[in-house]
């Protein structure tokens, strides 16, 4: 019997090559775990139906000699990413009937690769959120203690793969999204250089923050997904033209720098962070100094900005790109006496309360007279902070913090928008810095809680990220 729970790609992958094993069991054993385990802690908003017909194509691949590492293995996508003829709805009631009619450019790049599309993952309404409570479709449960929150936005693609659902996933980081369920689910999560994965096809949150990236149990899985995906496209006019720069792919098989000097920003790690997580991290640091890397504490004022600066970039980002759902061009339509009366029915019938509140500040922060006051000023503040960091990576290869300030929370215990907001401290300043980022199991805490380690490397050291874990040792 498969234990998919402990089962890596990597292993699969060999196994498959082997003939020891067919894409269409493994994706059985999948679905199996899926019918037992999802009603209860509500992972998958739909699985789809094609995913045997999809891994029979993959063993024919791989029968053929056609084979990728990517070949026959079941992935969950987050339901913000686009796949032809599959409903895509966000996490929301508005787009509840919404079909795409074109396939994201990651899903065209796993398609090709060979990968068994398994089905769509529950997430918070728009990617907006810390725990997946927010989702119009019920919370997830994190599968480790389904009493507490898988984390969030992305809370079913992390459930997916910890519970043995699919051998990896996709979500999506605006703020911390990818990183911190990775850590509240005993994963690796990670998030990619600004510009290097395509956003062709993903539901747009937050245009200048959101990434698409990888979930798996170890960094060589999320590596193996992430190489898949990082590639130049056309349809993102922010995607990364390599082949511009005339030296080929600098991130596919860059080397991981030698020296190895990981830097701490002690400061800002003083404040709210749960003692068991400072543990764990100075147990971390421990072990990397043991590796010979050379631990250096760092200064970074401005960190501290990066999530005032985050609540007011994210909100005025997303009230521009929900705009377009007015129950005229997508989704949900509720008549009104008057176009405006439709428009007002649609969006408070359609929107979760999160995403109203953050439309509403975002329209604030970019109406006329605030606009200088808080936009543009958010907008300097970000330039120093991408400063910041490239000054300290003059010094250092990583930054290094805890994934987040806590281990996975219990549903309900976080009331206060602000509270919530508050888990992001550590993740958000590298989508504002446009960086890379990984977070790597580090330790179980007393009541055996999954935490997690965060590392931030310079713009393009994507690679380099995935290099570090060999080095944390075996913390599962
Ligand atoms: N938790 C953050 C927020 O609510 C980040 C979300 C994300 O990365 N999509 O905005």
């Amino acid at each position: 019997m498969l234990n998919i729970k402990e089962l890596t790609i990597e292993k699969a992958g060999e196994m498959m090559k082997k003939g020891e094993l067919t894409s269409v069991d493994l994706v059985s054993a999948c679905l199996k775990n899926i019918e037992e385990k999802n009603k209860e802690l509500n992972v998958f908003l739909e699985v789809f139906n094609d995913a045997i017909e999809q891994s029979k194509k993959a063993d024919e691949m791989i029968k053929n000699g056609k084979g990728t590492e990517l070949t026959g293995i079941p992935i969950a996508i987050k339901d913000n990413i686009l796949i032809t003829g599959y409903v895509v709805s966000s996490g929301s009631k508005i787009l509840e009937n919404y079909v795409a009619s074109y396939d994201a450019f990651v899903i065209k790049k796993l398609k090709e690769a060979g990968a068994v599309l398994i089905g769509r993952t529950n997430m918070d309404e728009f990617a907006m959120g810390s725990s997946t409570e927010n989702s119009a479709y019920g919370p997830v449960k994190n599968p480790i203690d389904p009493s507490r929150v898988p984390g969030g936005s992305s809370g079913g693609s992390a459930a997916a793969v910890a519970s043995g659902m699919a051998l990896g996933a996709l979500g999506s980081d605006t703020g911390g999204s990818i990183r911190q369920p990775a850590s509240f689910c005993g994963l690796v999560g990670m998030k990619p250089t600004y510009g290097v994965v395509s956003r062709s096809g993903l539901t747009a949150m937050s245009s200048s923050l959101d990434q698409i990236g990888p979930f798996a149990k170890t960094s060589r899985d999320a590596k193996i997904i992430f190489d898949c995906i990082v590639r130049y496209d056309e349809m993102d006019s922010t995607s990364v033209d390599f082949s511009l720069s005339g030296v080929g792919h600098p991130i596919v098989g860059c080397p991981t720098p030698d020296k190895k000097v990981v830097g701490v920003p002690r400061d800002f790690l003083k404040d709210g962070v749960d003692i068991e997580v400072l543990k764990s991290f100075e147990e971390s640091l421990e072990k990397l100094k043991n590796k010979g890397y050379e631990i250096k504490d760092v200064v970074m004022p401005l960190l501290e900005y990066s999530l005032p600066v985050y609540y007011i970039i994210m909100p005025a980002e997303v009230s521009t790109n929900l705009s377009r759902l007015d129950g005229v061009r997508y989704g949900l339509r509720k008549e009104g006496d008057n176009i405006f009366d439709s428009y007002k029915k649609s969006k408070s019938i359609g929107f979760g309360s999160e995403t109203k509140r953050r439309i509403i500040l975002g329209t604030y922060v970019l109406s006329h007279g605030y606009y200088d006051a808080y936009y543009n000023k958010a907008w300097k503040v970000r330039r120093a902070i991408i400063k910041e960091y490239e000054d300290i990576f003059k010094e250092v290869d990583f930054v290094m913090t805890p994934t987040a300030p806590t281990a996975a929370f219990k549903f309900g215990e976080k009331k206060n928008p602000l509270q919530m907001y508050l888990e992001d401290i550590f993740t958000v300043s590298a989508n504002i810095a446009g960086i890379p980022a990984i977070s790597i199991p580090s330790s179980l805490s007393s009541i055996g809680l999954p935490i997690g380690v965060q590392f931030v490397g310079p713009a393009f050291s994507d690679e380099s990220l995935f290099a570090i874990e060999k080095d944390l040792g075996d913390n599962k």
